[in-house]
């Protein structure tokens, strides 16, 4: 197990476009091992290389809901269908969160190790996240996408700043499913 630094927004590396993979070979599979491991020590749902200075079109995901952790190389998204507009965070932001829209059901095709085609379906969460990954290999961060700016995870107070009781008040931490 090997951990790599996430590079933190203002990194020039985080707003470059990644290159295609061309090589499937025993250093892209130790840089996805990295990658998972680092994702989780970090307690993320996805992790793009670019976010640990790698500029290639790589990201993982871990599992979500009822699909299996999986690496995508070269990813495309191929459809989307409908809207769904939520909190969202990134690994590379600590601390903070937005809200953004995105699609509600996507399609993906993607490379797996061995350099095989494969297609994916996902919704809710888990579209959320490969969508907030592909952006990282555009050098786009969800800051860019969010409405009405950035927020800090520790804030006390609601959306509408109206405070609820304190018992029943779950972490804000919590609010933020896609950190990612
Ligand atoms: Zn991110």
């Amino acid at each position: 197990m090997a951990l790599r630094k996430v590079l933190l927004e203002g990194d020039s590396s985080l707003r470059k476009k990644s290159r295609e993979v061309t090589d499937f070979d025993q250093r892209t599979q130790e840089l996805i091992d990295d990658m998972f491991d680092t994702m989780r020590a970090e307690d993320g749902i996805g992790l793009a290389a670019p976010q640990v200075g790698v500029l290639k079109r790589i990201f993982v995901m871990d599992a979500v809901e009822d699909n299996e952790a999986t690496a995508f190389i070269n990813p495309v998204l191929l459809d989307e269908k409908g809207e769904q507009t939520g909190a969202e965070g990134c690994l590379s932001l600590p601390g903070l969160y937005g809200i953004v829209s995105r699609p509600e059901e996507i399609r993906v095709r993607a490379q797996d190790i061995t350099g095989k085609e494969f297609e994916r379906t996902y919704s809710g969460l888990e579209a959320r996240c490969v969508c907030h990954e592909i952006d990282h290999l555009y050098g786009i961060l969800y800051r860019d996408r969010a409405t009405g700016g950035l927020h800090k995870l520790d804030a006390e107070e609601d959306e509408d700043g109206s405070r609820e009781d304190s018992g029943k008040k779950e972490p804000a931490a919590k609010r933020v499913d896609a950190n990612a």
